[in-house]
């Protein structure tokens, strides 16, 4: 698999995974949808400590998710670039689709939080659906 690396739009924060991606996931939960911008958050999955940010120093906002888990979120203080969520309920950190540099491999086995979903929101032909979070 070739080394996933990623960044922010401005080029402040870099990062990379040192450790083959556990997979892709849509979570529609609402504060996603902030996080998004409205749609819902697309993730690859990854070992917690496979990300190694090589440059930059992304700011960190910790808050209680929907399954009452908290839940920080990074992001490019300088662009806004959302990166990466983590939960210490979660065996994986999530990293934002969008912030790799190629999200081409990004597409979702699973969507979560369908029961947040708004009416205009699609899933992923073939991907499997959860009313709610994976831990509940
Ligand atoms: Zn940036």
């Amino acid at each position: 698999m070739p080394r996933v690396e990623g960044g922010c739009f401005c080029g402040a924060i870099r990062y990379r995974v040192t450790a083959p991606l556990a997979g892709a996931a849509a979570c529609h939960c609402r504060k996603c949808q902030y996080g998004s911008g409205g749609g819902p958050n697309y993730v690859v999955l990854a070992p917690r400590a496979a990300l190694e940010v090589i440059s930059g120093r992304p700011v960190v906002h910790a808050s209680l998710a929907d399954s009452g888990a908290e839940v920080s979120r990074t992001f490019c203080g300088a662009c806004g670039t959302p990166l990466w969520s983590d939960s210490p309920n979660l065996p994986f950190l999530a990293i934002r689709a969008g912030s790799l540099d190629d999200p081409s491999a990004a597409r979702p086995g699973l969507h979560i939080w369908t029961e947040a979903a708004q009416p205009w929101h699609a899933t992923t032909p073939g991907a499997a659906l959860f009313e709610r979070g994976p831990t509940g």
